[in-house]
């Protein structure tokens, strides 16, 4: 249900409004920026006392919100929700780069790396620690180990830093290492797992299950705003299709789609969502002329070396040539408007 007040409305009738849902034994949010300000009750909403809401001074109208996700819709929050990390912003007109290897291999590989990117126009440093191998005898990643080195990287460079979490009991440890929580494919619907990213201040980047549709998708970004936090970027990174030629099918569609449904920035992982090293600079280019906010771009200085994903690994050079291309595509864009 959103409540939508008068313009001007006063904060001890917002309150009003806010105690009243609370009475009811409903979690009330209130969204901000909006020249009206809209109260979103989420839960059973036949315990509402709307008649009593309604009367309250101060609100204009009562209606319910259609999509089965509620703080993820366009519906609830018209403006494109912005996250800011250190002096970057995620979402509205900026395009974010993040790049990286696959796997954190040692405190030089990542420095050398990370040094190079934020050279090429990179602001974000990727590596993974925790690892999700489809194998239980491949590399699993250097653990906490692993995030110190990030942690070094940022002191180094600058570079805002991400890294996947995999388990509920590590969500704590990444968290006090690096600044953006990733979600993996495979953990999309890990309910536990979302609730408990949904409790920490950092943002979170889900990446699409490589089944979901977008309605699961939102549901599983509606779990980690429903506990609280809101700095939520959306991933899409290839899905399952018949096509047997590239590891996955990058699915474009989604991020005109998504735009629609959803105030959450979205990135293309063009590594994962082709497999295939030598198409992730047409993709790139692709997914920034379809209006991505950032692409995620697996980078090694020696591809066929890295420890996972090597297929897909684009190096030092290639990257930076990615950069120019899809900046040289965003500006055409921007002067289109
Ligand atoms: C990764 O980013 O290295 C990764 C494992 O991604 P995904 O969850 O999309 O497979
Ligand atoms: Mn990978």
């Amino acid at each position: 249900m959103v409540i939508v007040m008068v313009p001007k409305a006063k904060k001890s009738q917002i309150d009003k409004v806010i105690n009243s849902v609370k009475k009811d034994g409903l979690k009330p949010h209130v969204s901000k920026g909006e020249e009206r300000k809209l109260i979103l009750v989420i839960g059973d909403e036949r315990k509402l006392n709307l008649d009593h809401i309604k009367a309250i001074e101060g609100v204009e109208k009562v209606h319910p919100i259609l999509k089965p996700y509620k703080l993820a819709s366009r519906e609830v929050q018209k403006e494109d929700t912005i996250i800011k990390v250190d002096h970057l912003k995620i979402g509205g007109d900026s395009l974010v780069y993040m790049a990286g290897p696959c796997t954190i291999e040692s405190e030089k590989q990542l420095i050398k790396i990370a040094k190079s990117i934020k050279k090429s126009g990179a602001q974000i440093l990727r590596g993974g620690a925790f690892k999700p191998r489809t194998s239980p005898y491949a590399f699993q990643g250097l653990g906490e180990k692993g995030l110190k080195f990030m942690q070094k990287a940022k002191k180094e460079t600058g570079l805002v830093t991400i890294s996947e979490v995999m388990d509920t009991h590590d969500v704590d440890l990444v968290a006090k290492y690096v600044d953006i929580l990733q979600i993996g494919t495979r953990n999309m619907q890990n309910f536990q797992l979302l609730k408990a990213v949904g409790k920490v201040k950092n943002p979170v980047m889900l990446k699409r299950g490589m089944t979901a549709t977008f309605d699961e998708f939102l549901m599983a970004a509606e779990y980690i705003m429903s506990e609280g936090n809101k700095k939520v970027i959306l991933c899409e990174r290839g899905i399952r299709t018949f096509v047997k030629y590239t590891r996955n099918t990058l699915d474009l569609n989604i991020v005109p789609v998504l735009k629609e449904m959803t105030h959450l920035p979205i990135i293309i992982d063009v590594s994962h969502s082709t497999g295939i090293r030598k198409i992730v600079r047409p993709m790139a280019r692709a997914a920034v002329a379809a209006g991505a906010h950032g692409l995620m771009i697996e980078t090694h200085y020696s591809p066929e070396d890295s420890y996972s994903d090597a297929a897909q690994t684009v190096d030092l050079d290639e990257f930076k040539k990615i950069v120019k291309e899809t900046q040289a595509i965003e500006n055409i864009l921007k002067n289109m408007n």
